[in-house]
């Protein structure tokens, strides 16, 4: 494809594609290669996306639940059809290998699928109004109603299904959207507005605009016209956006420095396999990757002799061929970051075992061990393919280890021992805790979503659904 014009893509307002005075380029993250272009939206922009969404909601949200159930079914259908053609763009935009390219995709539909039977489900309950005196003689019942217009701002490293998650359950409710992708990343969910057009999603129902989030994320989220922000990103930016919001639903799905524990009755053949996935799927770019592993003084020689050979056999290349493990990350300075923690926690003491190089964007997949906790790679999210081994002697003194930490999104245990198992689960303070998996277990249908720093709200298609609506009280007096 070297050598091509570059694609222009389009926003997508009031189902209009549009250009605009600025464009910035999308660069295939492995190669460099401007291989498309898209528009910067200007305030103009911005507003006609919101004022689009304003106006359709009246319209979208009395949409019957099984018309809003056959254009998300239909969508899925769609996506199904170009299931490889959207793997691509995923794999060079994100420069997300085509394995886990393809497992987005699969996904995603998935999400879609949920969202559109999530469709016909949404229901309220009667409410008992006599049970006070008050009440007697009344009839009360109260309903689910959608929110509104929903502002959704996405981050880079799951550039569909994070945003199928927002969108499926905006559109099963009844709401309108503005969406601003990542500015890395705005391809393919430009794509997927397409696609839900072609599905019969009426004109101002989905609008898509991109540009950088501390200007367009910002009209977006101060906007009195919008009735919710569904973010996911980092901490610091779902600070920001919680102050400017003001009285405003949110839902907020931020970062973690995720810890598994690895206890002596472990099965290694299952857990060192599955643990270097959790690492290193999407160069560690995942906000439930494994980046502190808790490993029994027991175990801990054959476990990493293991882990740190499974590491090395992984291969590194581009994206787009099949076979490919590790990627690019998606910036030079996020890699040239990575580099740097790494150096810095050798000069403070740790133990490089594999890895620690890099080459532009792509920074070899890194295990560490005699590290300490107050190392960057330890106490901060590092988003990266680094993890760090550390040795425990009790199993209270490893769940305390995963507990400390300013996120709880989610953790891992590896134990037959339902007891302690139980006990991680009590002490550990998280959205989820995996059980014989490592924290990066999800499936989409699951409540997901963190504690602390990590967040506030809960995805999970029927969550997610929940946090689109609000409740509509009816009291009849005869
Ligand atoms: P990010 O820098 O916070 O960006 C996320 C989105 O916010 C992007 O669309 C970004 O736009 C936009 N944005 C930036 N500044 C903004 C502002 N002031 N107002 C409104 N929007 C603004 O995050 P990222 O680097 O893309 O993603 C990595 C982070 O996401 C990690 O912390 C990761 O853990 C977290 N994450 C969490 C989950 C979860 O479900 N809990 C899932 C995935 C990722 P630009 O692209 O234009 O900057």
């Amino acid at each position: 494809m070297a050598g091509h014009e570059p694609l222009a893509y389009r926003l997508f307002i009031d189902g209009k594609r549009e250009g605009g005075s600025q464009v910035m380029p999308v660069i295939d993250k492995y190669t460099g290669e401007t291989f498309a272009t898209v528009p910067v939206a200007d305030g103009d922009a911005v507003d006609r996306a919101i004022a689009a969404a304003k106006t359709a909601f009246p319209i979208y949200s009395r949409l019957p639940a099984h018309k809003r159930h056959e254009i998300l079914q239909k969508a899925t259908l769609l996506f199904e059809a170009r299931k490889e053609e959207l793997a691509d763009l995923i794999a060079r935009e994100a420069g997300k290998p085509w394995k886990y390219a393809i497992g987005e995709l699969t996904r995603s539909i998935e999400t879609f699928r949920f969202s559109a039977e999530e469709a016909k489900r949404i229901h309220g309950e009667t409410v008992p109004l006599d049970a006070s005196v008050a009440g007697e003689g009344r009839i009360g019942f109260w309903m689910r109603v959608p929110v509104g217009v929903v502002a959704a701002i996405t981050p880079f490293n799951f550039p569909l299904n994070l945003v199928a998650h927002k969108i499926g359950p905006a559109l099963a409710a009844g709401c309108t959207i503005v969406l601003k992708p990542a500015s890395t990343t705005p391809l393919i969910a430009i794509r997927m507005a397409e696609i839900f057009e072609e599905a019969g999603l009426p004109p101002g129902v989905l609008n898509v605009v991109v540009g950088p989030g501390a200007v367009v994320g910002d009209r977006m989220v101060s906007d009195p016209r919008v009735s919710k922000v569904s973010f996911t990103g980092s901490p610091p930016v779902g600070e920001a956006i919680i102050r400017k919001a003001g009285l405003k639903k949110v839902t907020m799905e931020l970062g973690n420095n995720s810890g598994t524990i690895i206890e002596p009755d472990a099965d290694l053949d299952a857990a060192v396999p599955r643990c270097v996935v959790a690492a290193f799927a999407n160069s560690g770019q995942v906000c439930i990757s494994l980046q502190r592993l808790y490993v029994h003084k027991d175990v801990v020689a054959e476990f990493t002799r293991r882990f740190v050979e499974a590491t090395q056999a992984l291969k590194i290349g581009n994206p787009l061929d099949h076979d490919t493990d590790i990627g690019p990350m998606i910036e030079d300075r996020e890699a040239v970051r990575a580099e740097a923690w790494i150096e810095e926690a050798v000069a403070q003491g740790a133990t490089l075992l594999c890895g620690g190089k890099r080459e532009g964007r792509v920074v070899h997949p890194t295990v560490l061990s005699t590290v300490h906790a107050s190392m960057k790679v330890m106490c901060e999210e590092a988003f990266a393919p680094l993890v760090s081994i550390v040795t425990y002697d009790t199993f209270e003194e490893a769940v305390r280890m995963v507990d400390d930490s300013p996120y709880g999104l989610q953790a891992g245990i590896y134990t037959n021992d339902i007891k302690k198992a139980l006990y991680a689960v009590d002490r550990i303070d998280a959205g989820g805790i995996m059980i014989n998996d490592s924290s990066i277990f999800r499936v989409d249908h699951m409540p997901y979503g963190g504690n602390k720093l990590s967040g506030l709200g809960r995805e999970g298609v029927p969550f997610a659904v929940e946090e689109m609506t609000t409740i509509k009280m009816v009291m009849i007096k005869p």
